[in-house]
């Protein structure tokens, strides 16, 4: 078994769905993402399996996987869409996604994001700081139009998840600490070309207990009560995405787990008519998805033994960017493994820092096939082209079926717009 359900083995080879990886590599090349969609729907339904009977509305994190194929099949599904850019918003336009599910984070937005964004009819700006909400009622009142709000607010929790992942303790830069969100709620309330119609926090990512959500919960849920009181009744709340998966022996979290509790809250607090919006990124495709790479060369040293393959930090920068933990199979493993011995998985690129796991037993052999799991999530779309490497394809398995879902990038394409001087 492996930690992601639909790339599993069978006759001894590593398959997504009923797709051998082997082939793929041979007919695709490596380094290669390869994603299942089916994987991609299961992931939804346990979301949409929790939320029957409740208003929720489900915005993928889309900077987790942006790929237009990926967004498609949660765009069919029914998914909203959490976005962070206007280059985002662009990306779930070309797919004929429905802006009136769009929520739109980020602490930086700038103006012509801002004015796209209230072209296209978000259904709210998760505005981060009181500037953001001045500039957010000026451009809107340029427009001629009212700007949807909700504040994202920082409650103040510990996500007990890595520090660069954990996003709602006050000294993150995200979001308008909860001490502070009644005033400047009330100054949106003063701005006519601003309408108030939720609040939201996301406190970090890869949680893996109910309890950081519950006590971000309490602490909006008294906001709420207390913007009830002064005449301001919201529409949604919205708890943000972070909800873990395995990347090894993790516990999970599933979604029925937490939205059970966090209904049983806002019942108890009569607050049921509230819509409840989430925004999963990596719980809907983390696990969706394989990184593949082809050992290169194995060197043999005294302290260690490198296993330097053809993906690298450029393909997939999680490891070395927050210390993290991807499983690594051998697409087709020897069985007797007698030559066996402790990796570390590096790449080709000219840093120290460029690592994809280390202290791994694998008894493996140069021209040798890997798979990084849990690569659907924050792996292309933190892709880079650092050391003049085009970026990697990606393909989706459908069943049997493969498709290229984005060719690799050619080199000459990566300097073509580039100019000398005369
Ligand atoms: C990144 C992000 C998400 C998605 O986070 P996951 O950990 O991938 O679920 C959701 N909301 C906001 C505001 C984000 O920045």
């Amino acid at each position: 078994m492996t930690v992601a359900p639909h790339f599993q083995f069978r006759n001894g080879v590593l398959h997504a769905e009923d797709v051998p990886l082997a082939d793929l590599a041979r007919q695709f090349g490596t380094p290669l993402y390869v994603y299942s969609r089916q994987a991609l729907h299961d992931a939804w339904d346990a979301y949409r399996v929790a939320s029957q009977g409740r208003n929720v509305l489900v915005c993928f994190g889309m900077k987790a996987n942006s790929n237009l194929a990926v967004l498609n099949e949660f765009k069919k599904l029914g998914a909203g869409f959490d976005i962070v850019s206007g280059g985002e918003l662009a990306r779930v336009l070309a797919v004929g996604g429905d802006a009136s599910r769009v929520v739109f984070s980020g602490v930086g937005k700038q103006v012509w994001e801002m004015r796209a964004a209230l072209e296209a009819g978000v259904k709210c700006f998760n505005v981060e700081s009181e500037p953001e909400l001045l500039r957010l009622a000026e451009v809107a009142e340029q427009l001629g139009m009212v700007a949807p709000v909700s504040l994202r607010v920082n409650p103040d929790v510990d996500a007990q998840t890595h520090p660069y992942i954990s996003t709602g303790l006050k000294e993150n830069k995200f979001g308008i600490a909860i001490d502070s969100a009644v005033a400047v709620y009330q100054r949106a309330a003063a701005l006519p070309s601003l309408e108030i119609v939720g609040v939201d926090c996301h406190i970090g990512s890869q949680i893996t207990e109910v309890s950081p959500y519950l006590d971000a919960l309490e602490k909006l849920i008294v906001l709420v009560k207390a913007l009830a009181r002064l005449g301001i009744d919201l529409k949604h709340l919205d708890l943000g995405g972070g909800i873990g998966i395995r990347y090894t022996d993790e516990t999970l979290l599933a979604p029925s787990v937490l939205l059970d509790k966090v209904f049983q809250a806002l019942d108890a607090h009569g607050l049921a008519h509230l819509q409840l919006v989430l925004e999963p990124g990596r719980s809907l495709v983390g696990n969706s998805g394989v990184l593949l790479t082809t050992v290169e060369y194995l060197k043999h040293g005294d302290a260690k033994n490198f296993a330097i393959v053809d993906a690298a930090m450029n393909d997939l920068i999680r490891p070395t960017l927050y210390d993290a933990w991807h499983s690594v199979e051998t697409v087709a493993p020897r069985h007797n493994g007698d030559t066996a011995l402790v990796y570390d998985i590096v790449g080709p690129i000219c840093e120290s820092g460029d690592w994809l796991a280390r202290d791994r037993k694998l008894d493996i052999r140069q021209g040798d096939l890997l798979a990084i799991m849990s690569a659907g999530a924050y792996a292309y779309t933190m892709a880079s082209q650092y050391n003049t490497r085009p970026r990697a394809a990606e393909i989706m398995v459908d069943g049997s079926q493969a498709y290229v879902v984005r060719p690799r990038e050619t080199v000459e394409s990566l300097f073509a717009t580039e100019k000398i001087l005369d």
